[in-house]
């Protein structure tokens, strides 16, 4: 059975992110001296205003409102609400997702301006009497919780920010060759857009994939895009055997509560930092509530993968019809998206053939063991001629970065 910190013990957390602020801003609400130690001189500074969105589809209730019961304020920071989105087709068809006025998702932006929601959540930490130490190392056997994000990579994203004329919207491309294995995203909201793509396949020259996948933007959309800054960051898939481990609780990426299917991780790291601080303070415990709210989405999200990881674009394409057949059926494209994340029996079944055909077992130093999803290797089909348009793009961003363009994620970030 877990000790817990006594009352008058001050509680440390490695790790400034979603995670790790949102337990500490409840753990400070009740009481409790609390600090947060950040390896980086801001919190948000691991993403550098790439905006993400928070999804709506994996729980009956919308994360804003469970934010107002667990004492956290979601006008904290800048929200966008998106009630369709074009969902572009391997062959480019484009249909349009449809759901209420709750939205599909919301979009934040992530970083160190003001309206991000790294900044929201540090304001309601520095409130509620968190002590946050910025550019501190300190070592995690300090510490009482773990937020301290992605070890290895299994997955990367890959953006532009850019200056643009269009009109606010969201765009969610299904692209085996622009995006092997995943999705490519555009998003623009209020005069800014980011086209990112996610690559679920290790490649040697990730930018390659970007420029592609912005021209193909381009030819698609008025974007008038000039571009600002490159960023992007890596996604860790792994399966721990214990959430609480050692005298510590591991919340948010470090405690492998990730989306496989697509990268989904804001919410799984805001209630896990409020389940551990619930703990601590006497609640139900962490173990049970990651088992019984969270670990089921994460094992469905780790089986759709390794569905997805068998199919290519046909059947990607199979997928976006079958979306678009059920909207015409029920009335609402969010039902599907709510679907993906049952467990359901038939997702059950598959789970043996996931464990043994997509995870491998790995012991982390820190003594847990995981069942991991390894970066998979690159296929034949990804390697390909770039078009004329998307080397030019590669062109405008060497360009752009000789005259102080900052990249904040490159290849040996991977
Ligand atoms: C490019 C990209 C796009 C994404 N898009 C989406 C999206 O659209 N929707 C979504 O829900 N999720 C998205 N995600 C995933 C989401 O960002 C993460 O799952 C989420 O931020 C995890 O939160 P966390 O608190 O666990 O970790 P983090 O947010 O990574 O926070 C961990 C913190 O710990 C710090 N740290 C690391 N090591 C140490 C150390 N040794 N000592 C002290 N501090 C340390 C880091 O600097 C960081 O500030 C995306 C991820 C990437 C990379």
């Amino acid at each position: 059975m877990q000790s817990r910190p006594t009352s008058d013990e001050a509680i440390h957390i490695l790790g400034a992110g979603l995670s790790g602020l949102s337990a500490g801003t409840i753990l400070a609400k009740a009481g409790r001296e609390v600090h947060v130690h950040e390896i980086r001189n801001d919190s948000g500074a691991r993403f550098d205003g790439d905006f993400q969105g928070i999804e709506n589809w994996t729980s009956g209730t919308n994360l804003f409102k469970e934010m107002q019961e667990w004492g956290l304020d979601p006008d904290a920071f800048k929200s966008t609400i998106f009630s369709e989105v074009d969902l572009v087709h391997p062959d480019d068809v484009v249909t349009k997702p449809l759901t209420g006025p709750d939205g599909a998702f919301r979009i934040v932006e992530r970083g160190t301006d003001e309206h991000c929601i790294d900044q929201g959540f540090k304001r309601m930490a520095l409130e509620a009497g968190v002590n946050i130490h910025y550019g501190m190392k300190k070592s995690p056997e300090e510490c009482h919780i773990i937020a301290a994000g992605p070890k290895d990579s299994s997955a990367i994203a890959f953006g532009e920010v850019f200056e643009t004329t269009h009109e606010n919207i969201t765009v969610f491309q299904l692209n085996d060759k622009l995006a092997p294995g995943a999705y490519s995203y555009l998003i623009v909201i209020d005069g800014i857009g980011l086209i990112c793509t996610c690559l679920w396949r290790k490649q040697k020259k990730s930018g390659r994939y970007l420029n592609e996948t912005i021209a193909w933007y381009e030819g698609h959309y008025e974007l008038n895009r000039k571009p600002i800054k490159r960023v992007g960051g890596k996604g860790d898939f792994s399966l721990p055997n214990k959430y609480v481990h050692g005298g510590r609780w591991y919340v948010g990426e470090a405690g492998g509560l990730q989306d496989f299917m697509w990268g989904f991780g804001m919410r799984y790291a805001i209630t896990s930092g409020v389940f551990a601080a619930q703990d601590i303070l006497g609640g139900e415990s962490y173990e049970k509530q990651v088992r019984k709210h969270l670990l089921p989405l994460v094992k469905a999200s780790a089986i759709n993968r390794w569905l997805m990881n068998r199919v290519g674009d046909r059947g990607f394409k199979k997928v976006a019809n079958y979306w678009m057949k059920d909207q015409a059926k029920k009335g609402d494209g969010l039902l599907f998206m709510k679907w993906l994340y049952k467990p359901g029996l038939f997702r059950r079944c598959l789970w043996p053939f996931v464990r043994l055909g997509m995870l491998r077992r790995k012991k982390l130093k820190d003594g847990r063991k995981v069942l991991r999803m390894p970066f998979r290797p690159a296929l034949k089909r990804d390697t390909w001629s770039p078009s004329r348009r998307a080397i030019e793009i590669g062109k405008q961003w060497d360009e752009h970065r000789k005259s102080g363009g900052a990249t904040s994620f490159t290849e040996s970030d991977q």
